[in-house]
């Protein structure tokens, strides 16, 4: 699969402190794998040491479903980093919710035509789309609209 960016963007990396690291293992793996409050089961994103509803230390992760919907989007013209060429705008940011895990949000990009007409609500499913170029693989969760 090509990539939705363009080569020469910084890759993500996992925080020093390990915090996320469950959840680029589940990228990998094709999974979405976000953290749960073990103590009131609580959905959280993105990664917190402490539980902002309970304020529990007890946080584990869990896989959720791949699905959501579009809380907000924004079609970006400029190119913003060096790595951009003419040819590479416009692109599609998305901020998906996910209804199945308490209705956390992320941001990502939505796959497909880049003058596409968006709607907000559309249903959109993860897409794990796979850098394996480089000595740390990673895989990006990008969006499609879920037909
Ligand atoms: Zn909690």
């Amino acid at each position: 699969m090509s990539h939705y960016l363009p080569e020469g963007l910084p890759a993500p990396a996992p925080s020093r402190d390990g915090l996320d690291a469950p959840y680029w293992e589940g990228t990998l793996a094709e999974q979405l794998v976000i953290q749960r409050c073990n103590s009131c089961k609580t959905w959280l994103w993105g990664p917190e040491w402490i539980c902002h509803q309970c304020h529990s230390f007890d946080i584990g992760w869990e896989q959720t479903s791949p699905e959501g919907i579009i809380y907000s989007w924004e079609r970006v013209w400029h190119p913003v980093h060096p790595a951009f060429k003419e040819e590479n705008v416009p692109f599609i940011v998305v901020l998906v919710e996910l209804p199945q895990a308490d209705n956390v949000r992320m941001v990502g990009n939505l796959l497909g035509d880049p003058e596409q007409e968006i709607k907000i609500g559309s249903k959109v499913k993860a897409v794990f789309e796979k850098h394996e170029e480089g000595k740390s693989p990673y895989a990006l969760v990008q969006w499609e609209v879920n037909q």
